[in-house]
């Protein structure tokens, strides 16, 4: 999916405020793809809304506005109303196509303390959920692009996005993320700056870190050997955030790759 964010290039005329519905266009996605909008507009304040939700557009300049939708993993399929809207009036009503991923089924064998949870632990695991969950929601001022500069390394994905995942023979929730297999002591680092959110020792993800990116862009970071970051250091893009390990729930070195944009799970590799 590395050719992802899939720049659509929508010829709405610069429209006068009071003017509606230049084209009706329908865009497409699949379930944790990244859509790229392009509008034109001549006005100076302009708000791209889908799902219910505010999503990030910006002035490129001579009148280009450049915006970004996220389809979660589990969206149904379907179609669904885009709206391009000025201060005062709808500029664009679009619709998105939403189609379903074609996902791949992932089995793991672990031992029985990392699938059958006491009391104690199922509670240790929750808190810990909770913590993370919130990250996806803090406010993060920076930089309004969302493209990233790569991976956080080069390895082979061991287990891709959206995988239908077995744990000892029992259903999980489908992987929010990309598995990248690397040899323990592989330098992670950021593949865009952002601020650090969360380090942590957690019971299932291990060492992990999240970053914020701005526009409700995060991303998780799960498995490290160690951690090079403290909660609040600003990174630059490709800053070292920590080396790959098998902390928490891991049958092997690797790197669990997540990214939350407006807190919807999306595959990673579509912001390359
Ligand atoms: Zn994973």
């Amino acid at each position: 999916m590395k050719n992802s964010i899939k720049t659509i290039i929508c010829l709405i005329p610069a429209l006068c405020l009071c003017s509606n519905f230049a084209f009706a266009t329908t865009w497409k996605g699949v379930q944790g793809d990244v859509v790229g909008v392009e509008t034109t507009y001549a006005g100076d304040k302009l708000e791209l809304t889908c799902f219910g939700k505010n999503w990030p557009l910006k002035s490129v300049g001579h009148g280009v506005w450049r915006g970004w939708i996220v389809i979660d993993l589990k969206k149904k399929q379907g179609k669904y109303n885009i709206m391009l809207k000025s201060a005062k009036d709808s500029v664009a009503n679009d619709f998105l196509k939403v189609s379903k991923g074609s996902f791949r089924i992932s089995h793991i064998e672990v031992a029985k303390k990392m699938a059958v949870f006491d009391k104690q632990t199922l509670a240790r695991i929750r808190a810990e959920v909770k913590t993370l969950k919130a990250t996806y929601v803090e406010r993060v001022d920076a930089n309004p692009d969302v493209k990233m500069s790569g991976r956080p390394f080069e390895g082979i994905v061991s287990t891709p996005f959206g995988a239908q995942r077995f744990v000892n023979g029992e259903p999980r929730s489908p992987h929010s993320g990309i598995d990248i297999a690397a040899p323990a002591g592989t330098v992670i680092e950021t593949p865009l700056a952002g601020r650090v959110l969360l380090v942590a020792d957690m019971y299932l993800n291990g060492k992990t870190v999240a970053i914020g990116h701005g526009n409700g862009l995060v991303s998780v970071y799960s498995h490290m050997h160690s951690t090079a970051v403290t909660r609040g250091d600003w990174l630059e893009t490709r800053q070292k955030i920590g080396e790959v390990g098998a902390t928490g729930r891991a049958t092997g070195p690797h790197l669990h790759w997540g990214v939350r944009f407006n807190n919807a799970r999306i595959n990673p590799d579509s912001l390359l």
